[in-house]
């Protein structure tokens, strides 16, 4: 018995379980430290980088400098 059809037979919906609860959209997480606001890695939360009140970023690719994290997003503020 497959796995679809053994879930099925327990009256679960399959298609549920095919996709991700939440669907995050690539973009980097922004953080507010002591009234400071960064863009941080939504991955390791790393700071990445200072937004001040008139930084306007859009569309600008990061790659975390996380030595165990690497992994890209976009900041958009
Ligand atoms: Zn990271």
């Amino acid at each position: 018995m497959s796995i679809k059809s053994a879930l099925e037979s327990e009256g679960i919906d399959f298609s549920e379980y095919m996709n991700p609860p939440e669907q995050w959209n690539g973009q980097a997480l922004i953080r507010n430290i002591n009234g400071t606001k960064y863009a941080c890695c939504p991955f390791c939360q790393k700071k990445a980088l200072l937004i001040s009140p008139n930084t306007k970023i859009q569309h600008l690719k990061l790659k975390c400098k996380g030595s165990n994290c690497k992994k890209e997003f976009e900041v958009n503020v």
